[in-house]
């Protein structure tokens, strides 16, 4: 397996990161290897057998060029500050080049400990290992922007948390792991230069149309408002609950950092939680938006030093940006809900539509992801779908009928609107009950249920009678769903 290494995150400034070296696993073995993203990201080395992919996706034999390092970051966690943490658990292996020139971060996590594990054991359990990378291979396939999975690879060591579990490392794909929490790194331990300098870094290794910008510090922070809302409306699109939205998991990118307590609602409920330590519910499904606001304007007070030595005024400019988020949140949200809905043109009625939606999904505890995809099968001429997910027949008529209403401003072809809904409402995603089950017996030693759900997962809009229970919920009187954090 080689990589075309090139890495650029060596030589900036030091206490920014520890060099690193991956624990010895006993028995690495390939869980699973994505052969589809090696072929994007150009890693070469055909005929490397699985004995080698686990070795090098393990850290148990360094890949050529590659230079481990584990990142130093601060962050808020669940609102509040540590100055310093970093990766615990993980190491950067290199950044490699895919064929078309854009960079990419190789990461293990859970390769043991690292300068920044504080009490932790750098480990990961192969569930949360597994779950990270089905559900991040999943959010591709449904186009929202994320952090991708290259490799899962069994250690044959035993991770001890409430119980002992097998171990096992993942092999992390990211266009770079920089996040709010780094910027809050650099304004907190170094001062105006380095955040300009870490600014300048991130615009060129990212977004480097702006570094033409007067105040390219402040075009930064825009653009990443921007993708942020743009991020957790596509999450919300798709019923995600990402679980911790602390700063240190909100990457700059705009790509879905961390897959933790992450789950997907299945039923509709505002408040839905699963994380077993978000007891207050701070990171529930519907104070996403607000969390991203809170979000970002922790983001611009760290860039603030930067943006005010280019020019002073800039600061009033950032606190505009950070107080016009809620409204910019609603248009990017009002324009996923259309797609969703098969709406073409915008206008003031169908922002009430969607404002009223939620409420009658919540009331008739209506399954979120069903629910798009029975709108399109109406518009076929078949109610049987949407008669399934409602309590009775009259429930929701009134909703119908108008956003049947708003459809009629414009001449499109029910059939072809009714295509277009299915291409952005996924009709399999990773449904908990479906996950739990897979995991339960990879842990065990079975990884065919695993692999099965991964292929469904990674066609998420086209339905096969085959698939038929894939896209239904877990039966009503089951168990509240609970995830847990410890990768
Ligand atoms: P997370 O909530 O997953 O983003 O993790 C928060 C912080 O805790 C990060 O800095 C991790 O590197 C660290 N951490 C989590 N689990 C472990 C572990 N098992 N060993 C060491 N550090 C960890
Ligand atoms: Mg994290």
């Amino acid at each position: 397996m080689n990589f075309a290494f090139d890495n650029s995150f060596h030589g900036m400034m030091e206490g920014f990161y520890a060099p690193a070296e991956a624990a010895q696993p006993s028995v690495p073995t390939l869980l699973t290897f994505n052969t589809a993203l090696a072929l994007q990201l150009g890693l070469t080395g055909d005929g490397t057998n699985d004995a080698r992919l686990a070795r090098i996706f393990s850290g148990d034999e360094l890949a050529a060029g590659a230079e481990p390092l584990a990142f130093a970051y601060a962050g808020h966690q669940f609102g509040h500050f540590s100055s310093q943490l970093g990766d615990g658990r993980a190491l950067l292996l290199g950044e490699t080049l895919a064929p078309d020139g854009a960079r990419f971060d190789i990461q293990l996590k859970g390769s043991g400990p690292t300068a920044f594990s504080r009490n932790g054991d750098g480990k990961a359990a192969i569930g949360p290992v597994l779950r990270e990378y089905l559900v991040s291979e999943a959010m591709a396939a449904m186009g929202v922007p994320t952090t991708r999975s290259l490799a899962a690879v069994a250690t044959g060591d035993r991770v001890q948390r409430e119980r002992s579990h097998p171990g096992a490392v993942l092999t992390r794909v990211a266009s770079s792991h920089i996040r709010v929490g780094t910027f809050q790194f650099f304004a907190a331990h170094f001062g105006a230069d380095h955040v300009v300098q870490l600014s300048d870094y991130t615009i060129n290794r990212h977004f480097p149309d702006l570094a033409e910008a007067a105040n390219p510090h402040l075009a930064l922070l825009d653009r990443v408002i921007g993708l942020q809302c743009e991020l957790v409306a596509r999450w919300m699109g798709v019923g995600f609950v990402h679980g911790v939205m602390n700063t240190d998991n909100v990457a700059i990118s705009g790509e879905t950092l961390d897959y933790g307590p992450c789950a997907f609602m299945d039923r509709f409920a505002l408040n839905t939680v699963f994380s077993s330590i978000d007891a207050n519910g701070r990171y529930a499904y519907g104070r996403q938006p607000q969390i991203t606001h809170w979000n970002m304007a922790r983001f611009a007070e760290a860039m603030l030093p930067a943006i005010h030595a280019v020019d002073p005024a800039g600061v009033d400019a950032a606190k505009a940006l950070v107080d016009a988020i809620p409204e910019r949140f609603r248009v990017i949200w009002f324009d996923r809900m259309r797609a969703k809905l098969g709406l073409g043109r915008a206008d003031k009625a169908d922002e009430q539509l969607i404002d009223a939606l939620f409420g009658e999904l919540e009331q008739h505890g209506v399954d979120f992801t069903s629910f798009f995809r029975a709108l399109a099968q109406l518009l076929r001429g078949d109610g049987d779908m949407l008669q399934t997910l409602l309590p009775d027949a009259e429930a929701m008529a009134p909703w119908i009928a108008d956003w049947w209403a708003q459809l009629e401003r414009e001449a499109i072809a029910p059939l072809e609107r009714a295509d277009a809904m299915d291409a952005v409402n996924p009709l399999y995603i990773p449904r908990n009950h479906q996950v739990e089950a897979a995991l339960v017996a990879a842990e065990s030693g079975d990884m065919a249920p695993w692999t099965a759900l991964l292929e469904v997962v990674q066609n998420p809009y086209v339905a096969r009678a085959e698939w038929d229970a894939f896209a239904h919920p877990a039966p009503v009187d089951a168990d509240t769903y609970r995830t847990f954090c410890g990768t």
